[in-house]
């Protein structure tokens, strides 16, 4: 993953620079204007990177000890460390392999009377079933948290994610679509949130009289540096995505009639991946980690995609939980998962060449 940081880009950074003015000025209350209006939210407050945008969320609504927050229990680690962080317990639900996000249909199952909220993940820039998720939030009275640090041009029925629960969270970490080295990105559509997370961001200070200091805060904020990187290469975003999803093509074109290889889907309609992972699924047990270091020997860097969060070990060591038995889907998509190079600076060309390269390293396994 090489991130496509251009002349103008840099130069975006280095008027901010001479400018000496770094730290949560013009230039991250341009991001927010521009990514509230990209994701269509009435808010955008920006923070150092995902981590902290999901933390606060869960600070804003006072989630913490004795409360239980839902998570898929295959995703970047990051989506249940924060809860706890807080103090809560996260309770994990298997994903879907089609999709490799949340089975919504085991949600319900995992509800109790201490469920506060459910963080859905859209995993790799691919939408979950956010309006099944929020039907079954509001049924039982339950805070959305979406996990969109990798859904930036994720689309779901033609809305941007992001905004369909009370909060979004993004990412500019350098595996995302755009970077800022770090950064994070809060999205809502109540005022009242947008001013908790500005003041949690900010040690906080409040936003209406700056002497005043009304909750314990972090120091969260995203740098004018950041945000000038950010918002330089936001200008390009849907070419970026557009791109992605042309060389995501070739690979499906290119892989399709391997049978040891279970593709990504790309088939609904009212679905638009955003490509932040191309990750394929490797069918036969103990190949891929062969894959991985052939494909590195000849100069492809390959990857497994997420963890299985609860076999981890500081999860495992707390809680114990047989994943095997517990989180098949997420076992095997750990276990077994592969993510392909897929980023801007590759040509068509490339693509092809990864796919090529990856089909005759099976003959090898
Ligand atoms: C990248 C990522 C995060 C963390 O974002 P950072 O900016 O690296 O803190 C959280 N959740 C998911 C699903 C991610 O992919």
């Amino acid at each position: 993953m090489v991130p496509d940081i251009r002349d103008e880009d840099i130069l975006e950074v280095e008027k901010v620079l001479r400018s000496g003015m770094l730290v949560q000025g013009k230039k991250v209350l341009e991001l927010e204007d521009h990514f509230a209006e990209y994701v269509g939210t009435k808010y955008a407050v920006a923070v150092s990177n995902g981590t902290a945008s999901l933390h606060i969320a869960l600070k804003a609504h006072g989630i913490g000890k004795g409360d239980e927050v839902i998570v898929p229990a295959f995703s970047y680690i990051a989506t249940a460390n924060v809860v706890e962080l807080v103090g809560a317990t996260p309770v994990f639900v298997d994903i879907d392999l089609s999709s490799y996000n949340i089975d919504v249909d085991q949600i319900e199952s995992k509800i109790t009377e201490r469920t506060k909220a459910i963080i859905p993940v859209h995993e790799f820039g691919l939408a979950c079933d956010i309006s099944r998720v929020v039907q079954i939030a509001q049924k039982y009275d339950l805070i959305v948290i979406e996990d969109a640090a990798c859904g930036l041009g994720a689309k779901f029925n033609n809305q941007h994610v992001g905004g369909f629960g009370e909060a979004g969270s993004f990412s500019f970490h350098p595996r995302k679509a755009i970077t800022g080295g770090e950064g994070g990105m809060l999205v809502t559509n109540s005022s009242k949130l947008a001013e908790k997370f500005k003041v949690l961001r900010n040690h906080g200070i409040s936003e209406k009289n700056r002497t005043e200091f009304i909750e314990a805060g972090f120091n969260y904020r995203m740098t004018d540096i950041q945000a000038a990187l950010i918002n330089s290469q936001f200008s390009r975003i849907d070419q970026i995505i557009e791109y992605k999803q042309k060389l995501a093509n070739i690979y499906i074109q290119e892989l399709a009639e391997n049978k040891n290889l279970l593709l990504p889907s790309n088939q609904d309609n009212n679905i638009n991946h955003a490509w932040q992972s191309f990750h394929v699924m490797i069918l036969k047990n103990s190949f891929r980690d062969k894959l991985i270091s052939g494909l590195n020997d000849i100069g492809i860097g390959t990857n497994y995609g997420a963890q299985c969060i609860p076999y981890q070990e500081y999860y495992q060591k707390k809680y114990s939980l047989n994943c095997d038995l517990l989180f098949p889907n997420s076992m095997r998509a750990f276990k077994n998962g592969l993510v392909l190079p897929l980023y801007e600076k590759m040509s068509e060309e490339d693509v092809s060449s990864v796919a090529q390269n990856l089909l005759s390293e099976f003959l090898n396994c």
